[in-house]
């Protein structure tokens, strides 16, 4: 899929948008949350352009995997082995960025449910 010249997370991608980065893969790039809620906050994106967790998920689940494993890669490079994972998807669940990323947080008791 093309990426959107519009879109914050492709130009992060494209080096366009600074970001502290943490982990590149081929298909992945994982940097820190401008806004972190933990003492690690990252964001891992695929390099090409999904809406949402889901559609990433249809168009190439071999990049949705690699979400999900780099995202291991970046806790546990940061000594942590316990870690929460999350996809917000859709406005009303907290999505305000449009392009698929999965949130990495550790380093704090993290309560369930969520707020
Ligand atoms: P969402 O709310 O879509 O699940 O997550 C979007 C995340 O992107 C938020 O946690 C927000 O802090 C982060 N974010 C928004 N703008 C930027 C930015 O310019 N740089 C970085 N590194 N993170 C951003």
């Amino acid at each position: 899929m093309a990426n959107a010249p519009e879109c914050l997370f492709c130009r992060i991608v494209a080096g366009d948008v600074p970001a502290e980065v943490l982990h590149t893969t081929e298909r992945t790039v994982a940097f820190r949350d401008v806004s972190p809620q933990a003492p690690l906050h990252a964001l891992v994106v695929p390099r090409d352009h999904y809406e949402n967790a889901a559609a990433l998920a249809a168009g190439d689940p071999e990049t949705s995997a690699e979400l999900v494993r780099t995202a291991a890669a970046v806790a546990v490079a940061a000594g942590h082995d316990d870690y929460r994972l999350v996809f917000n998807t859709g406005a009303g669940a907290g999505q305000s960025v449009f392009h698929a990323h999965l949130h990495v947080l550790a380093g704090r008791d993290l309560a369930w449910p969520p707020g």
